[in-house]
């Protein structure tokens, strides 16, 4: 093998290992960390992320990858060929930002946090004015300077996003648009609303985890490669495929919030613990887009999950866990209230129909922020007209609008698209596994998951990164990302719930 090759696998053996370590720490300040500690591993992150940098910006890396760059690139394999061009796509990254650029973008990621924490407090969007005005300037910069040749929102999106546009999204997202506003319009004014009485009352915690616990093992997630946890935001993280944490929270007066969200972080898991890390523990082997880790959260949280096969093969064990709640519920019933769909005012509490307009929303707010056609003083007003244009209702406070996502707050521009993105993907991908085994729905009804996981695990966690997001969905399903499923999807789903004609 090639010495300037190996050379590069030892140094992002390395990189990995280190973000490894990285990853441990973060998940034990969310998880187990007492509260004192907190600045003093701020510190501790702060130093190991001084070394991941240097690392990653090392000119020996620089003059490896300018080598293997040079070489005829026909004796080494499809892994190979991957790991060099990641590696030298965020070593540009990395390498093309000036040093004052990337302390300035720290710098107001953690200050601009705290002042968006008070803002939302005290509803007050004027104090989180500058640093929105500041990030867009600094982003702007940024994308100017990593992507010349990309717009400089494009260049946000493609840093969530590889290889997605702009001039890809915004088609899609009209279509969206178009088919689900009036679609959330019939679903309101219909007279019948599901049943949703018995979702609510007091559900013991206990309880609430044994299930939770059951149905992620059910599913696949292996507890001798992970854990499950309790943290404030419920998130999947860990060091390796075979260690991978995700976590949830409880609520004694709601158990789907806690039993979608495990099933959902199980999703993100599956995928983690399914990467082919026998490639080694470099780029290849990793995850693709945010798109991609999100269609396989989707995928079983509502493709799989939300659907009437898993009702009817969970329900008795549900019911047995809360028997005074659901006594009088039926897997119908249950079905219609889980699924039920009702605009709201906050995007993470949403249902799978709404969501995707809360994410336009936000879309069409960032591409015109980077445009120019609008200003950051402009934005609760903005916020609102598009509220009632697309869901009908109108926040009575900016803390339960414009200012409720954390996103913007640490300069995380670009990101939202993923989250529909993700919706769809996940639908398409579906569609395809019917096609390739009809037997699917029985196999829920049944409780039998393995072919489920194992056609995931080949289709998609087992390709690592060999592949853009655009070429494995492609290879998988035999067509690029197509809304159609995703809109057909949802009509076909809400209008038997809503009884629609
Ligand atoms: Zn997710």
């Amino acid at each position: 093998m090639d010495r300037h090759y190996l050379n590069l696998v030892q140094k992002l053996e390395e990189i990995t290992h280190l973000n490894g370590v990285m990853s441990t720490l973060g998940w034990d300040q969310e998880v187990m960390m007492p509260a004192g500690a907190s600045e003093a591993r701020a510190k501790q992150i702060a130093a190991l992320a001084g070394v991941i940098h240097e690392c990653m910006t090392d000119p020996a890396l620089g003059d490896c990858l300018n080598e293997l760059k040079e070489k005829n690139s026909d004796c080494l394999g499809e892994a190979e060929r991957c790991n060099i061009r990641e590696a030298l796509h965020s070593y540009e990254l990395e390498t093309k930002v000036p040093k004052r650029l990337v302390q300035e973008l720290a710098e107001l990621g953690s200050r601009g946090q705290g002042i968006w924490v008070m803002a939302r407090q005290e509803n007050k969007f004027s104090n989180f004015v500058p640093v929105l005005k500041q990030f867009l300037e600094l982003k702007t910069e940024w994308a100017q300077r990593i992507s010349p040749d990309l717009k400089p929102y494009d260049a946000n999106i493609d840093l969530f996003e590889r290889g997605t546009t702009m001039d890809m999204i915004t088609p899609i997202f009209e279509r969206l648009k178009q088919e689900l506003i009036p679609l959330i319009e019939a679903i309101q004014n219909h007279p019948q609303q599901p049943d949703t009485s018995f979702l609510q009352g007091r559900f013991a915690l206990d309880k609430q985890e044994a299930l939770a616990r059951k149905i992620s093992q059910d599913i696949g997630f292996n507890t001798d490669r992970g854990r499950i946890d309790v943290s404030v935001h419920p998130f999947c993280g860990g060091s390796h495929p075979t260690d991978v944490r995700i976590t949830t929270r409880y609520k004694e007066s709601d158990f789907i919030e806690s039993l979608y969200s495990v099933i959902h972080e199980t999703g993100h898991a599956l995928y983690e613990q399914g990467r082919p890390h026998e490639l080694g523990d470099l780029p290849a082997s990793e995850s693709l887009t945010m798109g991609i880790h999100e269609s396989q959260s989707l995928f079983w949280e509502r493709m799989v999950a939300q659907s009437k096969p898993f009702c009817s093969h969970y329900f008795d064990t549900i019911r047995t866990a809360f028997p005074d709640n659901l006594q009088s519920a039926t897997v119908d019933s249950f079905y219609r209230a889980i699924n039920s769909c009702k605009p709201d005012f906050i995007r993470v509490e949403a249902d799978e129909v709404t969501y995707p307009l809360h994410v336009i929303l936000r879309y069409e707010i960032e591409k015109g922020l980077f445009g120019g056609s609008m200003q950051v003083d402009d934005l609760p007003g903005i916020w609102n007209e598009l509220m009632q244009k697309y869901l009908g209702i109108k926040p009575p406070t900016d803390t339960l609008g414009v200012l409720q996502d954390s996103h913007w707050s640490g300069g995380a521009f670009g990101y939202f698209p993923s989250y529909t993105l993700g919706a769809m993907y996940a639908c398409q991908f579906y569609n395809t596994l019917l096609n390739e085994q009809p037997e699917v729905e029985k196999n829920i009804a049944a409780g039998n998951f393995a072919p489920i996981k194992g056609w995931l695990n080949e289709k998609i966690h087992r390709q690592g990164r060999l592949y853009t997001s655009q070429e494995l969905v492609q290879r998988v399903t035999g067509e690029a990302l197509n809304p159609d499923y995703f809109i057909g999807y949802l009509k076909n789903k809400y209008s038997e719930i809503y009884a629609l004609v």
